[in-house]
């Protein structure tokens, strides 16, 4: 028995079955690159689903981490610190928001947003105005809340009761939403890119027809970055590529997690000030959220990806990748379907997708499965064009293999 396979076996033998075994064991990564104990090679286009926003190993990362891990690491969340100061006033200086709540992961943000809303509701509508629009192929996270306006609930009756005045309406269809608003209706929330549900952008007229019922009726818009923002589809927050006739869709209040640590565990919830208001003291905290290492490491990300240049080059690597594959589906006739935005990429082919995910690894290429069957591309934001090559020439190599 080798190493790996002793460490996959006595994995399965102490912890709690919530995901299949991988077949190898990760041991380290640098920049694209991923080493299982083996020592083989991978080049990283899952990038811990796109959370490894910098890649692996990032030396402004790990200078941060190192300094400020020396200095405090942690301190009772109702201390102001420098660090986050600094990373909330990153958020806020590059977005709509005003308001900034720190958690530890996307799930948190989630559930912060929903008190968010509903409180601001309570204060603001009726203390009956409590219902939650939500998606159906949404994914929201796995906590209660958040379980809750995620269609995968339906399939879960284990776990009921969920939370009450939940509706599920058609992605992309106004009419669907119009059909749920009624006179309780506190929020709306929609993922601008739905990830899990396999990567399906919103069109911009359907998110401006969010923004229009919502104003129309007094309810709370918000979206759901947590795969999608942070530079992941080309713009620092994923609304700001949502626009009709150049006017940009804005939510009031945002979900963010994965990529804004850069794989340091760390989230938030960003609101406009009339929303983010709703939280008094009292009424929402965390123990973790907001602890000076995760602010440190957020904003060390948060500005990279701010910086000049930095974007452009996620939507270049974007183009590159979505005409590359084009080819690939043109040439080998096996691909159905590609979609998604900047670096979110999602491919449907005719083959079974745990045996495609089997075999890209097998050539050295790491990705993740999103939908049903959809293979889902989410490398670093800093992927060079060369390992972008060498994605698409593995991609193309693996498909002739299976067919
Ligand atoms: N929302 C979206 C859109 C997500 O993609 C995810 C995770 O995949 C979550 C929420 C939950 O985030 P976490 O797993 O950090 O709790």
């Amino acid at each position: 028995m080798t190493n790996a396979t002793d460490i996959i076996k006595q994995s399965e033998e102490v912890l709690v079955k919530t995901y299949n075994s991988q077949p190898v064991v990760m041991d380290h990564g640098k920049g694209s690159y991923a080493y299982d104990s083996d020592g083989k090679e991978y080049l990283d286009f899952a990038a811990g689903i796109a959370v490894a926003a910098l890649g692996h190993a990032n030396p402004k990362m790990l200078e941060t981490i190192n300094k400020q891990a020396a200095r405090l690491m942690t301190c009772q969340a109702s201390y102001a610190t420098a660090e986050k100061l600094e990373a909330a006033q990153l958020l806020v200086d590059n977005s709509c928001f005003d308001l900034v709540y720190f958690s530890n992961s996307g799930t948190e943000s989630v559930e912060a947003a929903l008190k968010c809303a509903r409180k601001w509701a309570y204060d603001n509508k009726s203390k009956s105005a409590n219902e939650i629009i939500t998606f159906k192929n949404a994914f929201h996270g796995r906590t209660y809340g958040s379980a809750s306006i995620t269609e995968k609930r339906r399939t879960q009756p284990f776990f009921e009761p969920y939370l009450d005045g939940v509706q599920f309406a058609e992605f992309n269809d106004s009419a669907s939403v119009r059909s749920l608003i009624n006179e309780n209706t506190a929020a709306i929330i929609v993922e601008p890119v739905q990830g899990e549900g396999g990567l399906t952008p919103a069109n911009s007229f359907f998110l401006a027809d969010l923004r229009r019922m919502c104003d129309e009726h007094n309810i709370c818009l918000i979206f759901d970055e947590i795969q999608a923002g942070m530079g992941r589809v080309g713009t620092f927050f994923a609304y700001q590529a949502f626009g009709l006739d150049g006017v940009i869709v804005e939510p009031d209040i945002a979900c963010i997690a994965k990529g804004m640590g850069g794989g340091f565990p760390v989230g938030a919830m960003v609101a406009k000030k009339s929303y983010g208001d709703a939280i008094t003291v009292g009424t929402h905290g965390t123990t973790y959220g907001g602890n000076p290492l995760a602010c440190a490491v957020a904003a060390t990300v948060m500005s990279e990806i701010l910086s000049n240049g930095f974007l452009d080059h996620v939507n270049k690597v974007s183009n590159y990748l979505f005409e590359g594959l084009q080819k690939i589906q043109g040439a080998s006739g096996k691909i159905k379907d590609i979609r998604g935005k900047g670096l979110m990429i999602g491919v449907d082919t005719e083959f079974d997708i745990k045996e495609l995910l089997k075999a890209l690894q097998a050539n050295g290429l790491m990705a993740t499965q999103a939908g049903k069957a959809t293979l889902r591309l989410t490398p670093p934001l800093n992927v060079s064009m060369e390992e972008a090559q060498q994605a698409l020439i593995i991609i193309n190599k693996t498909i002739s293999e299976m067919s």
